[in-house]
C-alpha cells in the first residue's frame, strides 16, 4: 500500500520519534509499516524514507539506492559523491557512533519542496536494529553515509533545510536547470 508522504509544516516532522522495542518491531503494525514504506519508496524512486515522513513518530527508516537511479547522473558526478548501490535496508533506533571527514553537496528531501547544499560527515558508523530486531553495525561512506545522516535527522525532528547553507536554496526545477551539472 502506498503511503502519503507528509510535507514540511506537519508537526510530526518536528517531533523526536520514539524508540521501538524488539516486541514492537516484530508486531504486525510495524512489519506492515516497513512493507508499505518500502513500496512507497520504490514507487517514488527515493533513496530513503523515515517513519515520521509517513506520519508515524517511531525511530525507523528505510534506505535503498538502486543502480537504475544512477542513470540520471554522469559517472564523474557519481564518483564525486561516492555514490554506489545500497540494497534495501531497515534501520531502527539508530545511533551514529562515529563521524569522520566532511562533504558538501546539494541534497533534497521528499518532505521539503526546495534543495540546498548541506555539509555532512563523509563517513559514519551507525549502530541500530534491523527489521528482525537484531543488532547491526553499519560502516558507510559517501552518499550512503549522507542518506543515513539525513534519515536519522528525521527521527530527531531535524530537516535538511535546517542544515542547508541558506544562500544555496533552490527549487528542484532550478536545481536541474542551473546546478545539477556543476561540480
Ligand atoms: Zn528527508
Amino acid at each position: 500500500m502506498w503511503l502519503k508522504i507528509v510535507q514540511a509544516g506537519e508537526p510530526v516532522l518536528r517531533e523526536k520519534a520514539k524508540d521501538l522495542s524488539k516486541e514492537e518491531i516484530l508486531s504486525s503494525p510495524i512489519q506492515d509499516l516497513i512493507a508499505n514504506m518500502q513500496e512507497t519508496l520504490r514507487q517514488i524512486q527515493g533513496v530513503g524514507l523515515a517513519a515520521p515522513q509517513v506520519g508515524v513518530s517511531v525511530r525507523l527508516a528505510i534506505i535503498e539506492d538502486r543502480a537504475e537511479y544512477h542513470k540520471l547522473w554522469r559517472s564523474d558526478q557519481l564518483s564525486a559523491r561516492q555514490r554506489k548501490e545500497v540494497p534495501c535496508q531497515v534501520i531502527i533506533n539508530p545511533k551514529i557512533t562515529k563521524r569522520e571527514g566532511e562533504a558538501s553537496f546539494f541534497e533534497g528531501c521528499l518532505s521539503v519542496p526546495v534543495m540546498g547544499i548541506v555539509k555532512r560527515a563523509l563517513t559514519v558508523t551507525v549502530e541500530c536494529l534491523n527489521e528482525k530486531g537484531e543488532p547491526q553495525i553499519i560502516h558507510a561512506t559517501g552518499w550512503y553515509a549522507r542518506i543515513l545522516q539525513h534519515e536519522i535527522d528525521h527521527l530527531d525532528g531535524i530537516l535538511n533545510i535546517d542544515k542547508t547553507d541558506i544562500k544555496t536554496v533552490t527549487t528542484m526545477e532550478n536545481f536541474n536547470r542551473f546546478w545539477k551539472d556543476k561540480s
